[in-house]
């Protein structure tokens, strides 16, 4: 394992390809740094005993330890750590862990790449686990370069006019692959060692040029990275923890890319690629019953605290909100629970959680945001878009007017009433604040794509059945009959 300091060499030592408002940067731009300082804490954590071990794992390939972000579940208590630990990182850095990407993509692989073997005899597995001992060896970061940009929605890949608007493979040498394409909203991105590319959703036999999976450094040549980048309002005077952090997102085009066989972990099998889409899918949605549950836990945290602070938090309309809130950090956290309970081996070894515990978690999750801002929003009130910038407060004749005049609670001091209404201001009316606002409804999957597959997957005959049942409908018009013990139609 390797210390956040390490990591930060490292990157200090990739090339330049990532474009921002019109030029190269670098990966310590202050624009970029942020999520730099967010991944870093991912590498300092698995060392602090604060956290008690759940940062880190036995790794099942070598029986060394490492950090928790780069192992493959093997056991349903290996599911319950990995969401206990997104949540309490989550929870220190104020939002997103960020690397948690990279990990659901490999877990995802490491079944799909097995799968793939078992049907095709190819050796994407082996390739994979060699892969993997890197991984864990040198702890790197990676990211998921998943969705592609997709062009004309309801065109399959094989029909947009312009076929590279799905990443695809162009070439196949004696060496390795050329892919050519683009893809879109990369988390980290720029600041992580690996960029892990999987599909972005099933294809069909046409489609064999699109399923293709493999990872490559960030830096690799014909890798152009072109980066929006986030972070909460940089602080001359009222430093606070939430402030260091940030979030960058890519459009990442692979310009004629060659990736060395070794690398390449899917190419070709076009009925894999769902199958690889959707597992990262489900592992990505589980991670989201962690860091979300953190996330909701923060928004009930300042909703309780700007009611503390306005002095109204023994109103009952103030107690009930938190009630909401305080259900749905419970529900989102449940969901991960049950989806470890019910989690299946897969036949590589890899533990796979429930499919509709963790769509139903996800669901709630990307549901509740906007009334999570609105409760906030709500019982704060306007001073959190209406805060006058943080220089006024330390102004010779605007400054002491704004201590004498932000007072509410008189138990809190003003500056603790300007620390907290500055926190609620990045949080919610900041550039940071709305980007976070489109990142909780889309990332790990827009809430439709969850409705789709909480239909899909639950077994709604069994459902009516029971209905039927209670109605003392035995048999329906198509003739069909439900079997009373089992519910089932026979
Ligand atoms: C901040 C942020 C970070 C992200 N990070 C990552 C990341 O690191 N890696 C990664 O791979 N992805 C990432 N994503 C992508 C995320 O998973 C997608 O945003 C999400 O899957 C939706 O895709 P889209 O944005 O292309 O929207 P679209 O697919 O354009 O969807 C927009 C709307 O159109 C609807 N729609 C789409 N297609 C059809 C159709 N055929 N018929 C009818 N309706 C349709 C959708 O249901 C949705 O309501 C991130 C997204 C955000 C916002």
């Amino acid at each position: 394992m390797i210390t956040g300091d390490q990591f930060r060499e490292r990157l200090k030592k990739l090339k330049p390809n990532i474009y921002m408002g019109g030029k190269i940067v670098d990966r310590f731009d202050p624009k970029v740094v942020g999520g730099v300082n967010v991944m870093a804490r991912t590498y300092d954590f698995a060392f602090d005993k604060e956290f008690d071990g759940v940062g880190t794992a036995k790794s099942h390939l070598t029986g060394e330890t490492i950090n928790r972000f780069t192992h493959i579940h093997q056991s349903v208590e290996d599911l319950f750590n990995k969401q206990k630990m997104t949540r309490l990182y989550s929870q220190e850095v104020g939002g997103c862990i960020q690397r948690c990407m990279g990990t659901d993509s490999l877990n995802a692989l490491s079944v799909v790449t097995y799968d793939a073997d078992q049907k095709y005899g190819t050796n994407y597995h082996e390739r994979f686990t060699n892969f993997m001992k890197k991984v864990q060896e040198e702890d790197l970061s990676l990211n998921c370069a998943q969705t592609d940009v997709k062009g004309n929605r309801p065109w399959r890949p094989h029909e947009q006019q312009d076929p590279d608007l799905y990443l695809r493979v162009i070439e196949k040498r004696p060496d390795g692959i050329i892919v050519n394409g683009a893809k879109a909203h990369n988390s980290c991105s720029v600041y992580v060692d690996e960029i892990v590319v999987i599909p972005t959703r099933n294809m069909t036999a046409e489609e064999n040029d699109w399923a293709v999976a493999f990872s490559l450094p960030s830096d690799w040549e014909g890798v152009t990275l072109i980066n929006a980048a986030y972070a909460p309002t940089r602080r001359k005077q009222l430093q606070a923890p939430f402030c260091e952090i940030g979030m960058s997102h890519s459009i990442t085009v692979f310009d004629n890319v060659f990736v060395p066989w070794e690398r390449v972990f899917l190419c070709g099998e076009a009925d894999m690629a769902g199958k690889l889409a959707l597992l990262f899918a489900l592992y990505h949605r589980h991670s989201y019953t962690g860091c979300k549950a953190a996330v909701s836990e923060i928004y009930a945290g300042a909703t309780a605290l700007a009611a503390e602070y306005n002095g109204i938090d023994r109103a009952q309309h103030v107690r009930h909100q938190l009630a909401d809130m305080i259900q749905v950090v419970d529900l989102i956290y449940a969901a991960g629970i049950a989806a470890a309970v019910n989690s299946e081996k897969a036949a590589s070894g890899t533990q796979i959680p429930d499919t509709n515990y963790c769509n139903a978690g996800r669901m709630l999750a990307g549901d509740a945001i906007y009334r999570e801002y609105e409760a906030l929003a709500a019982i704060a009130g306007g001073l959190v878009a209406t805060l006058p910038p943080e220089e006024d407060f330390y102004d010779e004749k605007t400054g002491p007017y704004l201590e004498k005049y932000i007072m509410r609670n008189p138990n809190i001091s003003a500056e603790n009433q300007h620390r907290a209404f500055r926190l609620f201001q990045d949080m919610m009316a900041s550039a940071w604040g709305g980007h976070k606002l489109v990142d909780y409804l889309h990332g790990g999957g827009s809430p439709v794509i969850e409705k789709v597959a909480i239909y899909r997957d639950h077994n709604i005959e069994h459902s009516k059945n029971i209905v039927r049942k209670l109605a003392g409908i035995e048999c329906d018009a198509d003739t069909k009959c439900i079997d009373r013990e089992s519910h089932a139609w026979l």
